[in-house]
């Protein structure tokens, strides 16, 4: 085997490691990914309930608005009433003054009524507050765990990735390149022997002639069938 291929051979050896270990932090994403769903979906419905609270805070305060306003509608028809100087204005001032009751009836009902809903979504905030920090107990072991994991494999990544560099210094630039052009769009193992006339990754022939020249020079050739790099062994 050509010695250029021999340190390709073990380029590969090492970033067929660093692929494991990509994978394996991918393997993580989808797992954080649940963690923050299920957490999400709690979150969601505590912004919801707040959001609805404070509409309906909004609210309050208009009808409030009303409530002032009726009441003062109700001590100008009593000043009314007091002042009147005959039994028909008598009359009218009380119809006037009994409407404007009714109207401070009215409105204090719909500010009880809004109230009572601000008071129901404030124990719904309060439980999903609680369900939310269940959730966040619950779910930090496992993300500390992760975290943990991560930096884990982020560090073996660096070292593989370093160690790779070094061992590539060995293989001639236009070689590696070749190589890495393959490699990086099959993110596998790339690089095979010939076995006997044919690739040993897809059985397809190769010529003679390229044989030949693949077993003086130690170049790689590209399969025809599979695409994979082939070199010339023993
Ligand atoms: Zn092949």
């Amino acid at each position: 085997m050509h010695p250029d291929v021999q340190s390709l051979l073990a380029v590969q050896v090492d970033d067929v490691e660093l692929y494991g270990l990509e994978d394996r932090l991918a393997s993580l994403a989808p797992r954080i990914a649940a963690l923050e769903k299920e957490r999400g979906k709690v979150a969601g419905q505590l912004d919801r309930a707040r959001a609805s609270i404070a509409a309906e805070e909004t609210r309050h305060r208009e009808v409030q608005v009303r409530v002032d306003a009726n009441k003062a509608l109700v001590e100008r028809s009593q000043r009314a009433y007091e002042s009147v100087t005959s039994p028909k204005e008598a009359n009218a001032a009380i119809v006037q003054l009994e409407q404007t009751k009714r109207m401070v009836d009215d409105s204090e009902r719909d500010a009880q009524q809004v109230q009572g809903r601000i008071n129901e979504l404030r124990h719904h905030v309060a439980d999903l507050e609680s369900s939310l920090a269940d959730v966040e107990n619950r779910q930090s072991a496992t993300r500390a765990e992760l975290d943990t994991e991560r930096k884990a494999i982020e560090g073996e990544i660096a070292t593989a990735q370093a160690k790779r560099d070094n061992t590539a210094k060995a293989v001639p630039r236009a070689m590696l390149s070749k190589y890495d052009r393959v490699r990086l769009r099959k993110r596998t193992e790339s690089v095979f022997p010939l076995r006997g006339a044919s690739c040993s990754a897809c059985d397809t022939a190769i010529p003679t002639q390229r044989r030949a020249s693949m077993a003086a020079t130690g170049a790689l050739e590209m399969c025809e069938g599979c695409g994979v790099l082939l070199y010339a062994g023993e």
